[in-house]
């Protein structure tokens, strides 16, 4: 089984909010776009990934990118090694579930094709993965990344075992023929759902090695499918409402993923590699067939 893992590098504690398309961060009376916790989150990140030597997936929504760099880091640097993915512009509510106001094909349009275009430009590379925020698509938005010549989405959840073994598939239910990168959704020890996210963890719910234990679990049930981790950088600061972590709870987080990275590592038939890679290879290796 191969292992991807992925960062949503997005605004800290980003909400949507009920009558715009943007998001903020919470707490949202306040108005505010923050990016220190994610930068800080970031910076962390990285280090750990250049330990542990392992090539990630950076889905950036591009106004946060454009943030990090006003503030003084070297971006297209330390993204290096790392694949270049799309996050959208300002975190947008597409479907309006929370704002309200759905957006229409050409104002979707409009914003995943300027935060490409500024992706692009910062980073000089192409920009083939995209992941919504709220990780919610539907036909329109799925429409439109065909059309700005995306090569794959990342944003369904699917379960692993019920006929998915992990593997990439066209977005036929969109009536399109682009190929989605699920994240999985499975089961814990005790049969409690759940997503590699690692949401449960920084919120203190979870630790590191019931990620693990889920990884090796997979490795049977997806052999040759991909098994995407996903995390926003601020969680290791700040909580989903905004709150500073104390320095335990910080350090805890640290620790937690240091400990997931170090173990992935470890785990036998795993081998973790970028989401562009793996679909390249899958892709390459459907052909020869
Ligand atoms: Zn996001």
């Amino acid at each position: 089984m191969y292992v991807a893992i992925s960062l949503d590098i997005d605004p800290d504690a980003n909400s949507a909010v009920e009558g715009r398309h943007d998001a903020l961060s919470s707490p949202i009376e306040q108005g505010e776009i923050r990016v220190d916790a994610c930068k800080k989150g970031l910076q962390k990140i990285f280090d750990l990934l250049d330990i542990y030597d392992i090539d990630a997936t950076l889905f950036y929504e591009a106004r946060t990118a454009q943030m990090l760099i006003e503030s003084g880091i070297d971006l297209p640097k330390l993204s290096e090694r790392h694949e270049i993915a799309c996050h959208s512009l300002k975190h947008e509510d597409f479907l309006g579930k929370v704002s309200g106001i759905p957006r229409n094909e050409k104002s979707i349009d409009a914003s995943i094709g300027k935060a490409k275009e500024i992706l692009a430009k910062i980073f000089g590379r192409e920009i083939k993965g995209f992941r919504a925020p709220y990780t919610r698509i539907n036909r329109t938005v799925v429409k439109v990344l065909e059309r700005l010549g995306f090569q794959y989405d990342s944003s369904e959840t699917a379960t692993l075992g019920t006929g998915w073994a992990g593997k990439p598939y066209p977005l036929e239910a969109f009536d399109s023929s682009l190929m989605e990168l699920a994240l999985p959704s499975f089961r814990d020890a005790k049969g409690k759902k759940m997503s590699s996210y690692l949401w449960a963890i920084f919120e203190g719910r979870r630790v590191f090695g019931e990620y693990i234990d889920a990884a090796a679990q997979a490795r049977d049930i997806a052999k040759g499918g991909l098994f995407v981790f996903s995390i926003h950088p601020w969680h290791l600061y700040v909580d989903c409402k905004g709150n500073q972590f104390g320095k335990d709870q910080a350090r805890k987080n640290l620790e937690n993923l240091e400990s997931i990275f170090s173990q992935l590592k470890q785990v036998q038939g795993i081998q973790i590699l970028r989401q562009d890679e793996y679909l390249e290879a899958w892709l390459g290796k459907k052909d020869s067939n």
